[in-house]
């Protein structure tokens, strides 16, 4: 029978959630609900040293946010709860007994001052990278070197003590990563890694492989910084009996900042100049003072944008289309099309994302965007009206924000005047033109763009003006800026005694040469 696919998440809460982990996250996601199968959050915190108060909530807000549903985890439950590793501690050491008894574990009861002089003899020795592993073990005060009778003495009377794993010497590990294809290390390269710690905490290595097996993981799809730990993951699965159900391993290709020179960390924060947090997040420095990291949501991205965006970090879906819901993610998504190459973070291509997703969002949704803000000016706009407005101002706005800022020429009349178009543009016979269109337009019957135009064209031609002369000059009195949405849609949002009120201004104010 084929196995339900079954993936995960599993954050340490260590702080908040960096888009790559995002994107980790997602791409988890679209292959869960593309295959039908089941997407779980489990929680890495058995290193508490590390633990940072609020980055459990921030994370699952943050998933909440993006529209990543979770089947099983610690606010949904499941079969498999607790799926807080720290709950789950009792859970873990049977297991390294497991390998102490067959022979792949031991023992080891070197202090920290016995391993700072390991480090040290090896590094006179000119060894490059200093280990515990296969060779250096054997000099070492472990239950491999030590008589039995010592081991049990020592285990006896509470001497502190870590669990390794036992490394073969000579062998070749592989595996095949969805991703990278066969990848095969050798034994040699690979340490004798602590499963359990002397506090009796199990260490990543043990309680992932543990948990992903007993939550019946099918694909382990997390970042390339997880590939160096794969071979030992796959040993334990060997030792520990598991190998036939142990999951597919897919690594993700690293985000680079910008610029290419790096990977995009943490804390690159607000230094490049965009957020690197899906949402805002309040920390603590070093120092204990308080910090804020901006975020996604508040720098008023949408989450559809900012994960079609994050979902192109690395994946493509060999066509041109760029323009992504999530039901068409998980429609189109495969692994298959994960890139091996690092991704560059492109900050232009996720303002564009959110351009296209705000642009079409109905005028209605928008209008609220407006409502919202211009009321927080002390603006109270009736909603046909915003409605309008927003339609109008929509295509120059990256952010809902932009709408309100774009709009403030319907609500303030011009303080000055574009001087580049006055300069150029504004004379006597445009003056005597404008206050005439001004004079007419109170009559118009139809102040539709349209009939707007039809007017001004009419008006015109009786002063004997091409149009093309006064269209600046007519923006420039009614906005005082030289550019900016349909000018005839201005004008009849405006209405018509307004917009003659402000020609009749600019036509007194600006004097003519
Ligand atoms: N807890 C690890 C992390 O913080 C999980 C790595 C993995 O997916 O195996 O990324």
């Amino acid at each position: 029978m084929e196995r339900e696919v079954r993936v995960r998440f599993a954050p340490s809460p260590t702080g908040p959630l960096h888009i790559g982990g995002v994107r980790t996250a997602l791409y988890n996601y679209l292959l869960a609900r593309k295959l039908g199968g089941k997407m779980l959050l489990r929680i890495e915190d058995t290193d508490q040293n590390r633990f940072v108060p609020g980055a459990e909530q921030y994370i699952m807000d943050s998933l909440r946010w993006c529209g990543i549903v979770i089947d099983e985890g610690i606010e949904q439950g499941g079969p498999h709860a607790p799926y807080r590793q720290s709950e789950r501690k009792p859970m873990y050491r049977q297991y390294a007994q497991q390998l102490i008894d067959s022979g792949h574990a031991y023992y080891a009861f070197d202090t920290p001052e016995e391993l700072d002089a390991m480090r040290a003899r090896l590094q006179a020795a000119k060894v490059p990278n200093p280990q515990y592993n296969s060779i250096t073990r054997a000099q070492m005060r472990n239950s491999l070197t030590l008589p039995e009778d010592e081991v049990k003495q020592l285990l006896d009377s509470d001497t502190p003590y870590v669990i390794r794993l036992k490394v073969p010497r000579k062998e070749e590990i592989r595996f095949n990563d969805l991703i990278r294809g066969w990848v095969v290390v050798h034994s040699s390269a690979v340490d004798d890694k602590v499963l359990m710690k002397s506090d009796g905490m199990p260490t990543y290595h043990l309680a992932n492989i543990v948990d992903d097996h007993l939550m019946e993981i099918t694909h382990v799809i997390r970042g390339e910084e997880w590939l160096p730990s794969a071979p030992l993951h796959v040993l334990l699965y060997r030792y520990l009996g598991w190998e036939s159900t142990m999951p597919q391993f897919a690594h993700l290709p690293l985000l680079l900042k910008p610029d290419g020179t790096g990977k995009l960390s943490k804390r690159d924060g607000d230094k490049l100049g965009f957020p690197v947090f899906p949402l805002e997040f309040h920390g603590t420095d070093a120092d204990g003072q308080p910090t804020v990291s901006s975020g996604y949501r508040e720098s008023g991205y949408l989450p559809e944008a900012f994960i079609n965006f994050l979902a192109f970090l690395g994946w493509n879906p060999g066509t041109q289309q760029e323009l992504f819901t999530m039901d068409e993610l998980i429609e189109h998504f495969s692994i298959d099309r994960v890139s091996k190459s690092p991704a560059r973070f492109d900050q232009n291509k996720v303002r564009w994302y959110n351009e296209q997703y705000l642009r079409a969002k109905p005028d209605a949704e928008l209008a609220q965007y407006l409502i919202h803000d211009l009321e927080a000016q002390g603006l109270n706009v009736p909603t046909d009206k915003a409605v309008q407005i927003a339609g109008l101002v929509k295509e120059r706005a990256t952010f809902p924000a932009d709408l309100a800022k774009e709009a403030q020429l319907f609500f303030e009349r011009p303080t000055s005047y574009d001087e580049q178009v006055i300069s150029k543009k504004w004379n006597a016979q445009v003056a005597t033109g404008l206050a005439a269109f001004a004079q007419e337009l109170p009559t118009s019957s139809d102040v539709t763009p349209d009939g707007i135009k039809a007017l001004l064209t009419r008006v015109m031609e009786q002063q004997g003006i091409k149009l093309g002369q006064v269209l600046q000059a007519l923006r420039v009195a009614v906005t005082g800026a030289a550019a900016g949405p349909d000018l005839m849609a201005i004008i009849s949002i405006l209405g018509p005694q307004e917009t003659a009120e402000r020609i009749e201004a600019a036509v007194s104010k600006l004097a003519v040469a």
